[in-house]
């Protein structure tokens, strides 16, 4: 698929469009997925009604479509961490910036990912809201890179495999641009810096 745009589909300003590379998820296939993984967890937590915790802020998009998708009664809540480097590291340790609003004990939490890369990330919250004694915990995260997985983290559902690039669109930035794309593309290195 091309970056071009698609007909009928609104027109992104040219500035912008001139980092995105190649489009490697459409539109179409991420709904269809989202829809898919929606009726997954409504049959698997009927009668449960399950919290699903998500990580501020790439997460949103993906949580809005999912809320949407599942059939059952859920609750949502979010937290948010301090910020990833693109150029593949993480600064130091996660640090919280915003915790859940409620306890969580005896309770069903799905946690819900934009994407899971090295790993490290969803690792240090699994064991966090472990270690605040939940009745289950599963993890549900959109896009996956696993060429780079340092920590082994367990996927109960997964939206997509992606391989090792930055990229953006559907929730995912790029310096707070590019989330908004109705697709996810790569970036293209000279706007990383790489080049
Ligand atoms: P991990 O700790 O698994 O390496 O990193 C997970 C977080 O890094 C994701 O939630 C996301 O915020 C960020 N991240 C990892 N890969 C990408 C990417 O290709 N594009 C964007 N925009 N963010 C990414």
């Amino acid at each position: 698929m091309s970056s071009e745009p698609i007909a009928g589909q609104r027109q992104e300003p040219a500035e912008l469009m001139r980092g995105v590379g190649r489009v490697l998820l459409s539109e179409e296939a991420i709904r269809q997925r989202v829809a898919e993984i929606g009726q997954q967890i409504s049959h698997d937590y009927a009668g449960r009604n399950p919290l699903l915790v998500g990580v501020l802020k790439g997460v949103v998009f993906f949580m809005s479509d999912l809320l949407r998708a599942v059939t059952i009664p859920v609750r949502v809540d979010f937290i948010a961490i301090s910020r990833y480097d693109p150029r593949g590291r993480v600064k130091g340790p996660v640090r919280l910036i915003k915790d859940l609003d409620d306890n969580v004990e005896g309770q069903h939490l799905v946690f819900v990912e934009d994407m899971v890369d090295t790993g490290l990330t969803l690792s240090y919250l699994l064991r966090l809201l472990r270690a605040r004694a939940p009745a289950s915990l599963e993890v549900c995260a959109l896009f996956n890179k696993p060429e780079r997985r340092l920590a082994n983290v367990p996927i109960k559902y997964k939206g997509f495999d992606l391989p090792d690039r930055f990229v953006v669109g559907w929730g995912l930035d790029y310096r707070e641009a590019y989330r908004h794309l109705p697709f996810v593309a790569e970036l293209k290195p000279e706007v990383l810096g790489l080049s």
